[in-house]
């Protein structure tokens, strides 16, 4: 068997367009623009250059964004009186700040203080309570991009066995709790559990959440399954690699993503999303375009 790629670019450029649409009917209908704000403390080169790509994508869909560059050594105290007056601040209607924050900053201290109806990344305990119960207003952009993804490819979750491997609160959790929101029989596997293989080959589904390179390898795979690779490493040679060993794996999988080009872009076009729903909520509109999955 010679696995389907599941085109990333291709499903979140339709979802950017979407988003283009709504973002325009606002601001001719409404006469709002919707804003995203995103912080960045310190300088690691990751993050710049995401931070870069979704202030460009913002740009792209016709909505203002604003990059706050602040320097590394920032007070806590000057960081979360900078997010008040975000929060304050009517044309910003989602704020995302960038993790990791450098120590000693408190990115939890850091989270709650973003006004939970402008957390478009959905990190807010308010937001993870949301999640827990199936009701959010945001869910966290990299697990929705997946739900999203499974969706448009039409793969049925109700009653499938979905595998997850990694629990972060940023991929895993929130990942395996979209699943089973959406009536799939989810497992959760992490650095401790014993004979990940004998587990992940049960999967209809299995999302790799991991962070290590090729690790999940076609022996691994169920002849058949639904593959998502949400890792993003970085090889010596500088090239990405997923968690997924992509070759050998395509040979066993019906269905799988790549990297780059899988997961990723799934991730700024759900910020995009979440954005928009953000500032139609603002403006007294039905947000437009509601999840489907949850
Ligand atoms: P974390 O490092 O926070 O979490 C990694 C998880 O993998 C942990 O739960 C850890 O277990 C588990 N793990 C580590 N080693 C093993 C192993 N040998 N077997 C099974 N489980 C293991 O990473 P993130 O969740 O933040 O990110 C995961 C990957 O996804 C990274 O490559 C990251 O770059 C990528 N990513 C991609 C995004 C996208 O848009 N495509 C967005 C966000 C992240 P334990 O909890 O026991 O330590």
């Amino acid at each position: 068997m010679t696995a389907r790629i599941i085109d990333g670019k291709a499903i979140a450029q339709q979802f950017r367009t979407e988003v283009a649409l709504r973002a325009q009917r606002l601001i001719e209908d409404g006469g709002v623009t919707p804003g995203l704000a995103v912080v960045i403390v310190g300088d690691d080169p990751a993050s710049k250059v995401y931070v870069r790509n979704k202030a460009l994508a913002c740009e792209q869909a016709g909505m203002h964004s604003e990059v706050h560059a602040l320097p590394a050594n920032t007070p806590q105290a000057s960081l979360l009186e900078f997010l008040r007056r975000l929060n304050a601040n009517p044309g910003i209607h989602g704020i995302l700040v960038q993790l990791p924050l450098p120590k000693p900053l408190d990115a939890r201290a850091v989270i709650e203080a973003i006004d939970p109806s402008k957390d478009v990344d959905g990190f807010h305990w308010q937001n993870v309570g949301g999640l827990v119960a199936g009701e959010a207003d945001y869910y966290p952009c990299t697990p929705l991009g997946v739900m999203r993804m499974l969706e448009e490819e039409g793969v049925t979750v109700e009653g499938r066995h979905a595998v997850v491997v990694g629990r972060s609160n940023i991929v895993g959790k929130p990942m395996a709790l979209l699943l089973l929101n959406a009536s799939a029989t989810v497992t959760v596997c992490h650095s401790r559990t014993a004979d990940l293989g004998a587990i992940t080959r049960q999967a209809d589904i299995l999302v790799a959440a991991v962070g290590k390179p090729r690790m999940i390898r076609a022996e691994m795979v169920k002849p058949g399954a639904v593959v998502i690779d949400v890792g993003i490493n970085r090889l010596p040679d500088g090239k990405l690699a997923g968690d997924v060993d992509y070759a050998p794996v395509a040979e066993v999988a019906a269905l799988i993503t790549p990297v780059p080009g899988g997961v990723g872009p799934m991730t700024i076009a759900m910020l995009l999303a979440n954005t928009v729903k953000s500032a139609e909520r603002a403006a007294g509109l039905a947000a437009r375009g509601e999840t489907r999955i949850a």
